[in-house]
């Protein structure tokens, strides 16, 4: 969820620490900390809060010849000074940073204590600290593999010794852990953001796979100690895609980088000869993708969204069923895997682990899992039946924007494939294809209106409550656009179908309660007028997002945000724009942390 660093070499010690953990910033989390071992002790500095704490506590001699870092999002135990890692055991010479849950960690506790180990936090984490002290036999790597099969749960963890000078361990279980090999130096990290400065090369780590370095060599190994090979990757972004350049945020970058992340979800994958789609990663034949009878989605958060917007899209163009499904409740309801179906697994980081487990459980009963994701090499791309990365570059504000509309691209071609090749014309895919491309520059357009927005989030931003109301393929887009609002402003906000309202909804209707409608240029444009015109009858303040020139929804609205008017099916990509838009300035007006929202991680990978 949060971060692991690691390193081994000559620079200063407790700054690459730090830096890694500042990059890892944006994930979220809620306190940090770093241990650093010197020829005396293992020396750990922690604290409960931000990194800028954690880094006026920390003495600027502090030199190592190897050391860990992690900001923690508490799972188990309060947040405080004591429940921060690294964790060192009774007798100070273990140091260990843990990611993840042990969910055996109670019967380990009561046993460790009844052989006298004092604890000195309530975490799941500490116990690994008492473990490897005491299977310790002067191999660090073997007493780590010793240490994790007692453990049950997930894991990403970092471990040192003060008798093993610039050495670390680590070992990975269901959290990411990634090597990094520098020119004399080595790094672990649970995200590669955290050493992109460093190095460009680096190995990630498979479930149940330990590895040892120092600052000139690495050794992979399974939990046997068999050694094993992997291969070097090589990260392709750049240091100044994580940094925030001429913007106050990430978040704003991200929202106004849409044009170019959206056009690199559609580079090389749009084949105009034929009107359809390209997607190598597939892995699929034509005869697969012609047999297809069933698509199912399974996502959580923003990418449950773009998911439900792809089913409305799936059925319509490529008249197949399609069902959307939260990925946490699929892997426990035990799913029936049907014949001809395949499964998309949508994740941005490719590390939710709800999705994870979700896509693993589905493999198991035979199905076919392809990935939609950002992070290349991440868990679920790997893993997955095959695929297609949405290349939005990396993601680091923790409310994903463009990940969100470059998904929704990515499964736009692949409809256009399926579709072609069932009741799609070559005329109709070439039109559909044609709408596709205007979208950067329309999105370009729709970005040019974010001043009137930010007016609108100043006259709205004191609002407790807010609707958020779309119809048919816009309906998932206002649930978005709700999760949006929730998230980094924490005004309460919710989407629902603006049929719906009637059904209940319309009691919080009132002038304190605005609603924001989705008014697009299509089919259902006259019921969503209707519904504009509930919400008015009851006094409520109603925003409507509706196409350029539409005067009469302009009429009805107290407020009006334009966007251009675009192929029927496009507008899912224009009307997420205002509302990325809306929810970044009310956080602004209301002076949020908008990059790191309280509470939130950006991948959430426990369960
Ligand atoms: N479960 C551990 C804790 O609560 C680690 C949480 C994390 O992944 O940061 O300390």
């Amino acid at each position: 969820m949060c971060g692991i660093i690691g390193y081994c070499g000559p620079k200063p010690m407790a700054e690459v620490l730090l830096e890694g953990l500042k990059r890892m910033e944006y994930r979220g989390y809620d306190s940090a900390g770093i241990a650093v071992r010197t020829n005396a002790e293992l020396s750990v500095i922690k604290r409960a809060g931000k990194i800028a704490t954690l880094r006026e506590a920390v003495p600027p001699e502090l030199y190592g010849d190897c050391g860990i870092g992690h900001t923690r999002w508490a799972t188990h135990g309060g947040v405080s000074d004591s429940n921060a890692h690294p964790h060192l055991d009774d007798s100070g010479k273990v140091a260990i940073v843990h990611n993840g849950i042990i969910e055996n960690y109670t019967v380990l506790r009561e046993k460790l204590s009844s052989e006298g180990v004092e604890f000195s936090s309530e975490t799941d984490s500490e116990v690994i600290a008492h473990l490897v002290a005491r299977l310790y036999d002067g191999d660090l790597t073997v007493t780590v593999q010793n240490t994790v099969q007692l453990l049950k749960g997930t894991y990403g963890i970092a471990v040192t010794h003060l008798d093993q000078p610039g050495l670390l361990v680590g070992a990975r279980n269901g959290s990411p852990l990634v090597l990094g090999v520098g020119e004399h130096e080595m790094f672990l990290a649970s995200d590669v953001t955290a050493i992109v400065g460093h190095t460009k090369q680096v190995i990630y780590l498979e479930d149940g796979e330990i590895v040892t370095i120092s600052a000139d060599e690495y050794r992979t190994t399974d939990l046997h100690d068999r050694s094993i090979d992997k291969h070097i990757q090589i990260i392709n972004w750049e240091l100044e895609e994580i940094e925030k350049g001429e913007y106050r945020h990430f978040m704003e970058k991200e929202i106004f980088e849409q044009p170019d992340s959206i056009l690199r979800a559609m580079q090389g994958r749009l084949d105009h000869e034929y009107a359809t789609g390209h997607l190598g990663g597939l892995n699929m034949t034509k005869k697969e993708l012609l047999d297809l009878e069933r698509v199912k989605i399974i996502a959580a958060g923003t990418s449950y969204y773009a998911g439900l917007v792809a089913s409305y899209l799936i059925e319509s163009i490529a008249r197949i069923p399609c069902t959307v499904e939260l990925a946490a409740e699929v892997r426990y309801r035990n799913p029936i895997v049907e014949r001809n179906s395949i499964y998309f697994a949508v994740s941005q980081s490719g590390e939710t682990a709800d999705t994870l487990y979700a896509m693993r459980e589905l493999q198991r009963k035979g199905a076919r899992v392809l990935g939609i994701c950002n992070v290349v090499g991440a868990s679920i791309p790997r893993e997955s039946d095959g695929g297609v990365y949405i290349h939005s570059g990396p993601e680091i504000a923790v409310a994903s924007t463009k990940a969100f509309t470059s998904q929704l691209t990515a499964l736009y071609i692949f409809t256009l494939l399926i579709a072609r090749m069932r009741h799609m014309s070559y005329e109709q895919g070439t039109e559909f294809i044609q709408a596709l491309e205007q979208i950067p520059e329309q999105v370009a357009a729709v970005l040019g209106g974010a001043p009137k927005t930010a007016e609108l989030a100043r006259t709205y931003h004191k609002a407790r409550n807010f609707l958020f109301l779309g119809r048919g393929i816009n309906y998932p887009v206002a649930l978005e656009g709700a999760l949006k609002l929730k998230e980094i402003s924490y005004i309460h906000a919710e989407g629902y179908s603006a049929a719906e309202v009637k059904h209940g909804p319309i009691a919080l209707i009132g002038p304190e309660t605005p609603s924001l409608f989705l008014v697009p240029d299509d089919t259902l444009r006259e019921k969503v007028i209707s519904n504009m015109k509930e919400v008015k009858a009851r006094n409520g303040q109603v925003i409507a997002v509706c196409a350029e020139g539409d005067d009469e929804v302009a009429a009805l609205a107290d407020h009006v945000i334009r966007v251009p008017r675009v192929h029927e099916l496009m507008y899912p990509f224009v009307m997420t724009i205002p509302l990325q838009l809306f929810a970044y300035y009310t956080a602004l007006e209301l002076g949020r942390d908008v990059d790191q929202p309280r509470n939130l991680a950006k991948s959430v990978t426990v369960e």
